[in-house]
């Protein structure tokens, strides 16, 4: 079976090009997901137009998948290890257990993920209490007491940003990875609490809510809100690499701004696996311009059947 579009990723940018390749009703399309993701862990998004209360990843997801159900795209739980453009043209994917996928247009939605460590407690927190970007949420820190983990520099950076949100914040290197002399004074200079000392686990209240933040030397730091920003966050590139697509410095895939697609001809990209902001958004903005395009680039490749005209009444002209 030949696919007219393959799109590895299920998450937002992935869905929302599945829901606009599906609605064009002529084109066979499969997502491929290995299921996880940002999306997937973050369970309340805040800025998202409609979502005033806040909204979370994996309904969102769930309604996206089922809106694409809908409109005919077919689903797949599978981690693509392998792509290769074949000299036929065709894209050739192969999943974790050896199954093969073909197809004519393919893009890659892979995204990034978070580099965090496992602290009992966080994860049901992300989102809710405890977040990940600044832009997204420094509105939710607003004068709060705010605990900031992470490691190094990567930290440090963060915590300058959300200092003009607080000036209750602490940060605390967890990995106690060495920080810059100037990271260090700066810290000092704007009143920040810096600690460095491993974290222990998270007390929450009905899971969601951050409460304290216990470190291993036993201390608890109250917090009313967090943050993490450990660095070196995996970008999802693989794919593109083995299939000889550019790769920005910082390893996120490049396009064409207009049309998204890559270098290679026929290979999309959207979301944060894009070189751009990492935001829910502009993940679907992006998947919504790739299927656009995919849309057109697939007419020229098979040209759509005309429905037949229908008789009009002979007094209409
Ligand atoms: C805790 C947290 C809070 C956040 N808060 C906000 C917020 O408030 N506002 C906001 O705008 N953004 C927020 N973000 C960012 C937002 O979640 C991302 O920008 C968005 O999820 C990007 O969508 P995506 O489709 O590019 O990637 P993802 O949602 O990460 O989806 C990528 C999908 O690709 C799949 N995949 C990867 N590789 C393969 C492979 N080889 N084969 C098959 N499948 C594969 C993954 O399993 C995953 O399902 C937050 C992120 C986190 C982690």
């Amino acid at each position: 079976m030949t696919y007219d579009a393959i799109i590895v990723g299920g998450g937002f940018a992935g869905l929302q090009a599945a829901i606009q390749l599906g609605r064009y009703s002529v084109h066979r399309v499969l997502v491929i997901d290995a299921g996880g993701g940002r999306s997937s862990i973050c369970h309340k998004y805040h800025n998202i137009l409609g979502y005033p209360e806040g909204v979370s990843g994996e309904e969102l997801r769930q309604k996206g998948r089922r809106q694409a159900e809908t409109a005919g795209v077919e689903f797949k739980t599978d981690k693509i290890v392998k792509a290769a453009k074949q000299n036929d043209g065709l894209f050739l994917l192969t999943g974790e257990q050896g199954e093969q996928y073909i197809c004519r247009t393919l893009l890659l939605a892979t995204g990034v993920m978070d580099r965090f460590p496992e602290l009992p407690g966080l994860l049901p927190t992300l989102g809710n209490t405890v977040y990940v970007c600044p832009d997204c949420d420094g509105f939710e820190i607003k004068d709060k007491q705010t605990v900031l983990m992470g490691s190094g520099d990567a930290g440090a950076n963060m915590a300058f940003i959300l200092r003009e949100r607080t000036g209750d914040l602490t940060y605390i290197n967890h990995e106690k990875k060495p920080l810059s002399e100037e990271n260090r004074r700066r810290l000092e200079a704007e009143d920040i609490l810096y600690i460095e000392e491993p974290i222990s686990h998270l007390e929450t209240e009905n899971e969601e809510k951050i409460k304290n933040v216990v470190l291993q030397n036993g201390v608890k730091l109250p917090a009313e809100r967090g943050f993490i920003a450990f660095g070196n966050n995996p970008v999802h590139s693989e794919l593109a690499e083995q299939l000889g697509v550019s790769l920005h410095k910082n390893r996120h895939i490049e396009a064409n701004r207009r049309s998204l697609m890559t270098d290679v001809e026929h290979v999309w990209v959207a979301g944060d696996v894009a070189v751009h902001a990492e935001q829910a958004t502009v993940a679907m903005g992006d998947g919504a311009i790739a299927g656009i395009w995919m849309n057109k680039v697939l007419k020229k490749l098979n040209p759509v059947q005309l429905p037949p005209a229908r008789k009009r009444p002979s007094t209409v002209k």
